[in-house]
């Protein structure tokens, strides 16, 4: 039996995998959860692709979640009817498509008012994340921006623009961006991830609309700029889960730092006990080739190292010429590294805990490990207790039982936690009924060694570790 994947595999679907079909064989091939950029497509295109999303998972023992990924207040530039060529050297002048002269010849149009106030605190305009940079020359009185550039390139329609450092004194959330997220609710899925989340408080703002509507959905806050970082701590206790959306972060502070913020913020994750997503460009090169870069093997496998709960394609499977194959490839690469650092996780990863929660949590991952137990069987019914188990970063499988449905599928991002669903009954009946769903399941070899977990009070012990036979 090959090593059973802990670290989970978020897609984004798009164009190139749009059908039930495509759908069905990237969840065959391990995608635990589908995105949805709301960035691209229509409300009704969304629809359906959630609807499709729903079809792949009738009859699954593990459905796909799926995660819809808000557009976020994002400087972008004005519509062209041809893209303008720039070379290296040009002066080009910025403006904002409400000014009266933005239709006028020699311009290039941004949709943001506020552009020549925020881009005093910068000294830099990137164009797609940094394909084509320009330093600022002058900011004029009349709210044009005149720019230098630093490389050849083009400026196409509604291209993606970064001010590099700046607070940018956009709300993080649109009009669109609110409607997003009713939409959401309504259509109960399990993950909304929020762009350009900067503060605690704006996740919070999000949380008591979704409540007051009586559709809560798990928040995933996107850290993209400078100041998010800065407030990474509080952002990651309001928020049930992180993405390290590093397109926009390697364009927002200097890229040599994203490795380093990258590794803080999934350990900061993991000590948090919330999932973390490591985002964008992991196997960029397989948008176009069948075969990964050797650097982009190489972040892979880090990712896997440091333990994140999962790790993202984007361009890769939405729009990509193989989108299996990349998922294929970041798949073999996650399980080799994983049965690669097993061999080196030794009694020193134990961890000072918090309170008894934690350290009953550490002392199951440490029974799993000393007495070479195949897994971790976990009863919850709110998915708390395999989240806490998650946290420990075991290395074997957690399989949590619970009753409920929605906790399955949110149960899906967690670092090693396969979600099976189970009717709750008596508590023999119900361990017997779990361990009948994990031998149906098949990922644990018959006669394989324990350990069961139970926080179901009423129908299991109060919080009990046991040791059982598969
Ligand atoms: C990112 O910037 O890395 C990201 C995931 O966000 P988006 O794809 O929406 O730009």
């Amino acid at each position: 039996m090959s090593h059973c994947r802990l670290t989970k595999i978020v897609c984004t679907l798009g164009p190139a995998c749009a059908s039930v079909e495509q759908i069905r064989a990237l969840a065959d091939n391990g995608m635990s959860v589908a995105r949805i950029n709301l960035s691209h497509g229509t409300r009704k295109e969304h629809e359906e692709v959630i609807a499709r999303i729903r079809t792949v998972n009738k009859g699954r023992a593990i459905p796909v979640a799926i995660l819809l990924d808000t557009k976020g207040a994002e400087i972008r530039t004005g519509d062209v009817q041809t893209p303008l060529t720039v070379h290296a050297g040009d002066e080009i002048i910025f403006i904002s498509e409400s000014d009266k002269r933005a239709n006028q010849p020699g311009f290039v149009t941004v949709n943001y008012d506020g552009f020549a106030k925020d881009v005093q605190e910068t000294n830099r305009i990137l164009i797609d994340n940094g394909e084509l940079s320009f330093d600022i020359v002058a900011i004029n009185p009349d709210k044009t921006v005149l720019a230098k550039a630093r490389e050849d390139g083009e400026i196409g329609s509604r291209r993606h623009v970064n001010l590099p450092g700046a607070d940018v004194d956009l709300p993080s959330l649109t009009d669109q961006d609110w409607d997003d997220v009713a939409f959401g609710g309504a259509q109960g899925v399990d993950f909304l991830a929020l762009s350009f989340i900067r503060s605690a408080d704006e996740v919070e703002e999000v949380r008591a609309f979704l409540r007051k509507k009586e559709t809560p959905v798990a928040l995933v806050s996107k850290i993209e700029t400078a100041r998010a970082v800065e407030n990474i701590a509080s952002i990651i206790q309001a928020s049930d889960g992180i993405m390290v959306a590093r397109g926009d972060l390697g364009a927002e502070v200097p890229f040599e730092r994203l490795p380093a913020i990258q590794d803080e913020i999934v350990v900061r994750c993991s000590d948090a006990g919330k999932p973390v997503i490591v985002a964008t460009h992991m196997l960029e090169s397989m948008k176009d080739h069948p075969i990964p870069t050797r650097a982009e093997m190489t972040d892979v496998a880090h990712a896997a190292t440091e333990r994140t709960d999962a790790t993202m394609l984007s361009g890769e499977t939405a729009t990509g010429r193989h989108p299996v194959t990349a998922l294929e490839a970041m798949d073999r690469l996650l399980r080799s590294t994983e049965a690669h650092i097993a061999r080196f996780t030794s009694p020193s990863d134990i961890r000072l805990s918090e309170d008894e929660y934690d350290a009953r949590s550490q002392a199951a991952v440490n029974l799993a490990r000393t007495t070479d137990a195949a897994a971790i069987l976990v009863f919850t019914r709110s998915g708390r207790t395999a989240q806490q188990i998650s946290k420990f970063r075991p290395h074997v499988p957690v399989i949590a039982c619970t009753n409920e449905e929605s906790v399955q599928r949110v149960m899906t991002l967690l670092y090693g936690v396969y979600p099976l669903h189970i009717a709750f009954g008596e508590p023999e009946e119900t361990i017997l009924r779990g361990m009948e769903a994990l031998r149906t399941f098949g990922i644990v070899p018959k006669g394989s060694r324990l350990i069961l977990v139970s926080d179901v009070p009423k129908e299991l012990a109060d919080w009990s570790i046991q040791q059982r036979t598969l």
